[in-house]
């Protein structure tokens, strides 16, 4: 099979070359992200393989099919970048589910530890001797609220850390699971009690800008908020003005709406358009992350695992269990 690697970063190929060439896998690495402009690049493969902020609209699908791709290979959970029905008939789309839900659960209370007990903040004054507190005090976790928006794998783990921290957790999710500790309430009511929010539910239309101007008037004041599932979620000009009026006691994003072209590319050099994304960062109680949640050794082990072993599977005719669509309608 002959792969079409957009988005290559050089810690993807540790894991790609090898594993790629135990398969007997073509792969090309391209750094370029896929989208309208680089998609004759597939041109040739088999497949394509990208990453979260590569979209694949239905009019890339058609050229895709003309030029004879037979799959999408996903190197992540979340699929909302590609249009999986324009797929439908005329490719498959396989994702890589859970690869390691502790990475970014982990990662979640790293962002909410951070901008509660400001650690960042304390490092920057302790390398220049200002060992004054000033400014740096945070709040007790044991025996608050956490709110946990989504209780999949990532959700779940979140849980057991929280619950670590001896928090009484509540959780929202359409499709509650049993077992676990914690307790299913309306979302009106993790808005109105939590002491920490922590968004864990794919971007779907149903949730895009969950986070909105009313859902944080519902809001306790001070409280904290986490992203690290999908920028979309949260409304970012309705985020800022909360941030504005002081609504938020910490607000953790390891993902941003307009995160496409930033997010893992070095821009420090270039004068950054984006009025959001430069508001965001001047806010001394908010904190980005450029989509980091599941950058552990682990996780890209199991990426490139799983996104090999679906290629695999389609290319022997073997049962594709992590194609989307199919696994969705299960
Ligand atoms: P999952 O499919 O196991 O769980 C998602 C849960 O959200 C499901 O239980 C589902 O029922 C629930 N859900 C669906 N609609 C909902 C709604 N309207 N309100 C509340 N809950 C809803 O997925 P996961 O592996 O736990 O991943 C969750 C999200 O995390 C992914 O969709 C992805 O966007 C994000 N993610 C981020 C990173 C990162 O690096 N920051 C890495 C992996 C995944």
């Amino acid at each position: 099979m002959r792969i079409a690697f957009y988005s290559t970063k050089p810690y993807d190929k540790v894991w790609f070359e090898p594993l790629g060439r135990e398969y007997g896998f073509d792969i090309h690495f391209i750094e370029a992200a896929c989208n309208e402009e680089t998609v004759f690049m597939a041109k040739g493969y088999d497949a394509i393989c990208i990453f979260v902020n590569d979209h694949v609209s239905a009019q890339m699908i058609d050229q895709l099919y003309e030029m004879k791709v037979k799959a999408i290979l996903l190197r992540s959970a979340g699929f909302n970048h590609v249009d999986v029905k324009a797929a439908e008939d005329k490719m498959v789309v396989l994702r890589v589910p859970g690869y390691s839900p502790d990475a970014v659960a982990e990662f979640a209370m790293a962002l909410l530890l951070t901008v509660n007990r400001l650690t960042h903040k304390a490092y920057n004054r302790t390398r220049e001797f200002n060992m004054s507190l000033n400014g740096l005090m945070g709040m007790d976790l044991f025996e608050k609220t956490a709110g946990v928006i989504g209780t999949g794998k990532i959700g779940q783990s979140m849980i057991r850390i929280l619950n670590g921290f001896q928090m009484r957790v509540l959780c929202y999710d359409p499709y509650p699971v049993k077992g676990l500790e914690a307790e299913y309430v309306p979302l009106e009511d993790i808005f109105k009690y939590s002491d920490v929010i922590s968004l864990h539910c794919p971007l779907t239309t149903e949730t895009r800008h969950l986070i909105n101007r009313d859902t944080i008037a519902a809001m306790k004041k001070g409280v904290y908020l986490v992203n690290t599932s999908r920028g979309a979620l949260i409304d970012t000009d309705a985020l800022i003005d909360g941030a504005l009026e002081g609504k938020f006691g910490g607000v953790g994003l390891d993902v941003y709406e307009e995160e496409e072209g930033v997010f893992y590319e070095d821009r420090s050099g270039d004068i950054i358009a984006d009025d959001n994304l430069a508001r965001l960062m001047t806010l001394p109680n908010v904190l980005v992350t450029s989509h980091m949640g599941f950058f552990t050794r682990e996780a890209m082990q199991a990426i490139a695992k799983t996104t090999l072993e679906n290629a695999y599977a389609l290319e022997n005719g073997l049962p594709m269990v992590n194609q989307v669509g199919r696994e969705m309608a299960l």
